[in-house]
């Protein structure tokens, strides 16, 4: 075998391919994947054939640590590892503070949360679906940041590091992209990261801006270092043009032709200002029909804004007439919003829930008849755990094959009066749980206590200690109908110095709590990733959400919990609102009447606090009820939400939501 011919080099310029690449990539393997699928993929995008979508996303949560994990015949340096993680606990035994050793490939550190993780399982479905895909994102050479907690006073935030050069499946490609802009050049050289599908038949590739090559000065080359982590505003305004501009540029050295250029997020707005550049004489409406906008938060501060003055800086006088064309807020402005900019340069514009999509109506009321809604999911085999589709494969009959059409998850109610199915349905749910009993043995973890998890990005309008308003309260449940134990987790963003203080809050409550003999155990987690995800939604009983409607435009981390038949307690808000009459769990506190948000909030902390702690004890009944001194009562209605989660999880998947995208937003059949 020559490796100077393996026939992926036909397609792709790997760099360094001989000193570095040339064991992992051969005739019949790419980091002991199938190289066939690349080659026939490949071939088809460079065609043209297929009608490509060029898929852009700031961040990309491809969850490598857990599922598709490549192989590498060169040693993997441990930066790309992972490594110990702190629990702050009440639970005193010996001392409060042990590591949590987890041994794993780390993420591909190139996202920060929810909307990282929704690009990645969107990529994974559309390898899954086999769709002519190509996603652009950036490589953010320092990640987003390792939480560590110091001591019981908080979060600190550190550095993260990782090594590309030694992370399998991840190559750099001879190609660079030049970025002119005024008065400056930016350099980009260019990575690639095949997402396979499930049954490794087809890829999606990835393809991965980064500005720290020689090139570039030194600012230059940390531009894309840190993930949202820009203190400055040019900072931010050139990771965008990077994303958006750098996207359009490598999608052409690279000579994939494109159909649609579909925004994950106003970020790469500036897209369709370097193609109409790019496309002397082009047609600017017919230019639209090639690009679809989704947005993603409710949040008036979630939208990019900067002064006209800050584009004039980097904008060459041609792209600052388009930008001050489609991207003001008001003709009068000197704003440029990149909502508006990619709201009135996308041809397709869409909300990812029903709830947001009438919020995005009230907020842009000229563009609501432009709106559609489609609602998100989650990549089920990502987030699926091995119990669970264990005792689904017993039941294939009724079932169908899932695997390949989550949709068909539906068909599990009709096993809801099978003695048999709910039985192993929870018995499944017990052995995922001693998996988290066996990680946090230290904290004496009890399998059979009610579990209860907030898990999530941590931000104000998420309330993350609504749960400990009343500690009385919380432990007159636990004395009454049985043991609890809480778990938090979630990194509070290093500028937001009032999430700060809700970590403050949370560690101080637990160091104050007693356990009162291991009847109320609290505690968090740190540094929450898709690992930890991973872990908390296939083995805790409770998934907790409870965001101030109607802030959340979806939420997806009660998707992950679904899938797992873990019940909800939740807030009704994003997916939920389209999800609460399906007999999921328990649904409690103040809803949005429909007349949008008003921006001087109050988080209502003190009534919702006694509407959750009312719906956590009726819940806690019919958990108690399920299974007394080793037997399990199979009539009980906590095994009727479990199976209602499952069934639900056939609508709230990514494959139900790519379905949306292609007929709705993509015109494919
Ligand atoms: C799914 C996920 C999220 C999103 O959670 P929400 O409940 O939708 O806010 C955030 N972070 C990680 C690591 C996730 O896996």
């Amino acid at each position: 075998m020559n490796p100077n011919n393996t026939p992926l080099r036909q397609y792709v310029n790997i760099k360094d391919y001989d000193s570095r690449y040339a064991a992992d990539i051969r005739d019949d393997a790419y980091f002991t994947f199938p190289v066939g699928p690349i080659l026939e993929a490949e071939r088809a995008l460079l065609s043209g054939q297929a009608g490509t979508i060029a898929y852009f996303s700031m961040e990309y949560g491809l969850a490598t640590s857990i599922y598709n994990v490549y192989g590498s015949a060169r040693p993997v340096s441990d930066d790309n590892k992972m490594t110990e993680n702190e629990v702050f606990s009440n639970e005193r035994i010996p001392d409060y503070l042990f590591s949590l050793k987890v041994d794993a490939l780390v993420d591909l550190p190139i996202y920060s949360g929810g909307l990282g993780v929704l690009a990645g399982d969107t990529v994974k479905t559309a390898a899954d679906m086999k769709l002519p895909m190509v996603a652009i994102g950036i490589l953010w050479s320092k990640g987003y940041f390792k939480q560590r907690f110091w001591f019981k006073f908080g979060q600190l935030p550190e550095e993260m590091k990782w090594d590309p050069e030694t992370f399998p499946g991840l190559i750099p490609l001879e190609e660079k992209v030049k970025l002119e802009l005024k008065n400056k050049v930016i350099y980009l050289r260019l990575w690639k990261y095949y997402v396979f599908s499930r049954t490794r038949d087809h890829v999606v590739p990835l393809v991965l801006l980064d500005s720290n090559v020689e090139e570039n000065d030194e600012a230059g080359r940390r531009l894309t270092d840190k993930l949202y982590r820009s203190d400055d505003v040019s900072g931010r305004i050139l990771q965008r043009l990077i994303l958006g501009m750098g996207g359009i540029r490598a999608l052409a050295a690279l000579k994939y032709p494109v159909r649609i250029h579909h925004l994950n997020e106003g970020h790469a707005a500036f897209a369709f200002v370097r193609k109409a550049g790019d496309t002397p004489g082009a047609d600017l409406e017919a230019l639209k029909s090639q690009f679809a906008y989704t947005c993603h938060t409710p949040v008036p501060a979630g939208h990019d804004r900067f002064s006209v003055g800050e584009c004039e800086t980097y904008l060459e006088s041609q792209d600052m007439a388009l930008v001050k064309t489609f991207g003001l807020e008001d003709a009068k402005s000197t704003v440029v919003n990149l909502t508006i900019l990619a709201m009135n340069t996308s041809s397709s514009i869409n909300a990812v829930s029903w709830k947001h999509g009438e919020v995005m109506k009230l907020q842009f009321p000229d563009y609501q008849d432009r709106i559609k809604a489609i609602t998100n999911g989650v990549h089920f085999p990502t987030w699926v755990s091995a119990p669970i589709l264990k005792v689904l494969d017993a039941f294939a009959k009724q079932m169908g094959d899932y695997r390949r059409d989550p949709e068909l998850l539906k068909n599990v109610l009709s096993l809801k009066e099978d003695q048999a199915f709910r039985k192993g349905l929870w018995q499944a749910h017990q052995e995922n749980k001693k998996v988290l009993a066996s990680l946090l043995s230290r904290w004496r973890f009890k399998e059979d206590a009610l579990t209860v998890v907030w898990a999530r990005r941590i931000a104000a309008y998420k309330r993350p200690s609504l749960l400990l308003q009343d500690i009385e309260r919380l432990m007159d449940i636990a004395r009454r109908i049985g043991p609890l134990q809480v778990l938090f987790a979630g990194k509070a963003h290093p500028n937001d110095n009032m999430a700060f203080t809700y970590v403050n809050e949370i560690m101080n409550t637990i160091d104050k709590t007693q356990t009162s003999g291991g009847l109320l155990k609290i505690m968090i987690l740190e540094n929450y990733d898709i690992y930890i995800a991973k872990a908390l939604v296939s083995c805790v009983d409770i998934w907790l959400n409870n965001p101030l409607p109607p802030y959340e435009a979806s939420g997806t981390s009660g998707m992950k919990a679904i899938a797992n038949a873990v019940p909800q307690l939740s807030t009704v808000d994003g997916w939920v609102v389209e999800a609460k009459d399906s007999g999921i769990g328990k649904f409690f506190g103040y809803e949005d009447d429909g007349r949008g948000y008003t921006d001087g909030l109050t988080l209502r902390l003190n009534e919702d606090a006694r509407a959750l702690y009312a719906a956590l004890e009726e819940m806690a009944r019919l958990y108690y009820d399920t299974q007394k001194n080793g037997e399990i009562n199979t009539q009980s209605a906590w095994i009727d939400m479990m199976i209602h989660c499952l069934a639900a999880a056939g609508r709230f998947n990514t494959f139900r939501m790519l379905n949306e995208y292609r007929s709705k937003v993509w015109g494919m059949k």
